[in-house]
C-alpha cells in the first residue's frame, strides 16, 4: 500500500427507501462508525441523504451524492446544486458514471462542468471514467481514458488537498461480476497517474486518490488494495448489505 489515505466508497444507486437506507447507515455506523484506516463514503439516493446524514453525523463515514447539476440555482426543474449538497451533509459527490454517461446521455464537457461547479462548493467529485467492452477489445482503452480524464478535469487549477478523485470503472466489470484483473488495474491506474503528472505535476499526481470500481467484492478487495497505484474502491451491488461492505472496509 502507498502513503494516500485510501477511500471505500459505496453507491447505493436507485436502492432503498429512507427507512431501508437509515436502516442500514445505523448497521453500517456500528460495524465500522469508528475507521481509522481507511475513509469511508456512502452515497444513498437524494431522497434519504437528510436522514442518514443524521446517523452519520457522529461516525467518521462520509456521506456523497450520486450526481448534481452544475449551476448554482435556477429553472432547472429536477436538478440538484452543489450547494444543496453540501447544505444536507454531503463531502463528495459521484459524477460522471457510466450509468450516467451511457443511460442518461451525459456529455464529457457536462461532466467537466459540473466536476468544477462541485470543486467549487468544496464538494470532493469522484470522477468516474472506463472503457466499455468493445473499446478495449478495440484496443481503444487508454485513448477513452485519455479523452474522459482531460475533458473531465479540463481548464482546473488542481490544488493539494482539495483533489477530486478518480475513479476507474471498466464499464463492463460494472454490475456484471466480472472484475478486471490485477494486471489490467494496474496497468490502467499507472496510466492515471502518469497522466496526471503530465497534467497537473508530480505533488498532484502523488496525492490524488485513484479508486477502482467493477464488481469489487470482499473475495477480490484486498488484492486490489494491494496494487500501489490503487486507492480505494467505488462499490455499488455490494455496498448494499451493511455486513458485506465492512468487510470491503477491513480489506
Ligand atoms: C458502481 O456502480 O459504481 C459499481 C462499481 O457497481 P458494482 O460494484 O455493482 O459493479
Amino acid at each position: 500500500m502507498n502513503q494516500r489515505t485510501p477511500l471505500i466508497a459505496g453507491n447505493w444507486k436507485m436502492y432503498k427507501t429512507i427507512g431501508q437506507a437509515t436502516d442500514a447507515a445505523r448497521r453500517l455506523v456500528d460495524a465500522a462508525g469508528g475507521v481509522t484506516h481507511t475513509e469511508v463514503m456512502i452515497a444513498p439516493a437524494f431522497t434519504a441523504l437528510s436522514a442518514v446524514s443524521a446517523i452519520l453525523a457522529d461516525s467518521d463515514i462520509y456521506m456523497g451524492a450520486q450526481n448534481m447539476f452544475w449551476a448554482s440555482e435556477g429553472a432547472f426543474t429536477g436538478e440538484i446544486s452543489a450547494s444543496m449538497l453540501t447544505d444536507v451533509g454531503c463531502r463528495h459527490v459521484i459524477i460522471g458514471h457510466s450509468e450516467r454517461r451511457h443511460l442518461f446521455g451525459e456529455s464529457d464537457d457536462l461532466i467537466a462542468q459540473k466536476v468544477k461547479a462541485a470543486l467549487d462548493a468544496d464538494l470532493i467529485p469522484v470522477l468516474c471514467v472506463g472503457e466499455t467492452d468493445s473499446e478495449r477489445e478495440t484496443k481503444k482503452t487508454f485513448s477513452i481514458l485519455d479523452k474522459q480524464v482531460k475533458s473531465g478535469l479540463k481548464g482546473l487549477i488542481l490544488e493539494a488537498g482539495r483533489e477530486p478523485v478518480i475513479a476507474y470503472e471498466p464499464v463492463w466489470a460494472i454490475g456484471t461480476g466480472k472484475t478486471a484483473q490485477p494486471g489490467q488495474v494496474d496497468e490502467v491506474h499507472s496510466y492515471l497517474r502518469d497522466l496526471i503528472a503530465r497534467q497537473f505535476g508530480e505533488a498532484i499526481a502523488g496525492t490524488i486518490r485513484i479508486l477502482y470500481g467493477g464488481s469489487v467484492k470482499p473475495e477480490n478487495i484486498s488484492v486490489l488494495m494491494s496494487l500501489q497505484d490503487v486507492d480505494g474502491a467505488l462499490v455499488g451491488g455490494a455496498s448494499l448489505d451493511p455486513e458485506i461492505f465492512t468487510r470491503i472496509i477491513n480489506f
